[in-house]
């Protein structure tokens, strides 16, 4: 047997019948100058590559890898501070900042014009499809001209989706979200807050970029809030045209005192969830911006009631996962709404983005 890394024999026993390893478990006599401590060589002292990640492109020059998209997935990365060397998470829309020195890094992430967002060709898109329990209908709204896709979920209510004939409305409150997340105020309108966890320690953050107006709303995160009056205009746009958009289709206004953007940059999504909280209103309603989306409907998977008193695997039920019922496409200025206390209490949902996307989420929530 060798010890020098070089060598063919290293860490394995000379047989006559070829070199083996050394078998688990084999009694060795060791040298005791081996196994005495020593100092770590000198030429191995330092990690032989960098670990602190280069500075996010895209910052300050405006030339991302990808060509400077201001929704790109370099942009939610982490940035070690070039003062103090604190590694500090994305925690604001429109700059890094370091917790510790205060010291930051711009981002010159441009406004996404709403010219060149992907249009829908067809009414219906290829991503959408329901289970047979789901009943589909179809009707033209003739007070703003769009077509209105009713999903009937069991027992539950109905989710409409609600296609424009044209998204002139969308667009100037797309720029305008753009341009209000992207100014550095005071305090921060968009930032993603931490995750109430309890399985990671330290802090986790959401993925998206959030901030909540009107009454506050518990959401899965501490999300800030603001009240209207201090709310950017493009969230006060975006709560009219869905106030317009929910009387137009279920014929009765409704008055939504609360709203929850949410930003996406490339690769964020919002997983599996519910809109419910207490004192939830019956109607809840969205209003989608920039990127194409997948959203999708499952049914919550049934608790077994008496699966621990009964010595059951407690791990069997929550291995089956249900399968979507219902998934749909929505496009730059759709507007779907769900109607049913109900949906939130038996369904779960999910909205996979497929770049950047500002999501108004309009609820009525009773105090
Ligand atoms: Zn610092
Ligand atoms: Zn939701």
């Amino acid at each position: 047997m060798c010890v020098q890394a070089s060598c063919a024999q290293f860490w394995m026993l000379s047989t006559p019948h070829g070199l083996f390893p050394v078998p688990l478990g084999m009694a060795l006599t060791y040298d005791p100058a081996f196994l005495a401590p020593a100092a770590t060589p000198a030429h191995r002292k330092s990690v032989p590559y960098a670990v602190v990640p280069p500075a996010p492109s895209g910052a300050q020059t405006g030339e991302a890898e990808d060509g400077g998209q201001a929704g790109s997935r370099t942009l939610w990365k982490g940035w070690v501070c070039t003062e103090c060397g604190r590694a500090n998470c994305r925690y604001r829309w429109e700059r890094w900042e370091c917790r510790a020195c205060g010291n930051r890094l711009l981002d010159a992430g441009a406004v996404v014009p709403s010219l060149g967002l992907p249009r829908r060709l067809d009414v219906l898109g290829e991503a959408d499809d329901c289970s047979p329990g789901v009943r589909m209908t179809v009707h033209r709204l003739a007070s703003t001209p769009a077509t209105v896709v009713a999903y009937t979920l069991p027992r539950a209510g109905t989710v409409y989706h609600v296609l424009h004939d044209t998204a002139a409305a969308a667009d100037a409150i797309w720029e305008a979200y753009q341009r209000a997340a992207a100014d550095v105020p005071a305090a921060p309108l968009f930032e993603r807050r931490e995750l109430k966890s309890n399985t990671v320690k330290g802090g986790l953050l959401s993925q998206q970029f959030a901030i909540n107006s009107g009454a506050s709303y518990k959401y899965i995160v501490e999300t800030l809030s603001y009240t209207f009056a201090e709310s950017p205009p493009s969230v006060m746009d975006a709560l009219e045209l869905i106030r317009e958009r929910v009387a137009s289709v279920l014929g009765a206004r409704v008055d939504f005192n609360e709203i929850l953007s949410v930003m996406y940059r490339e690769g964020q999504k919002m997983n599996w969830h519910d809109d419910s909280e207490p004192g939830l209103g019956p109607v809840v309603a969205a209003l989608s911006l920039g990127s194409p989306a997948t959203m999708s409907f499952r049914p919550k998977a049934a608790r077994k009631p008496n699966a621990k008193a009964s010595g059951a695997s407690s791990k069997e039920p929550s291995l089956r996962r249900p399968l979507p019922v219902l998934n749909f496409a929505l496009s730059h200025g759709d507007v779907v709404i769900m109607s049913g206390r109900a949906i939130q209490h038996m369904y779960d949902h999910k909205v996979v983005p497929l770049g950047l996307r500002v999501a108004a989420t309009a609820r009525v929530i009773q105090g």
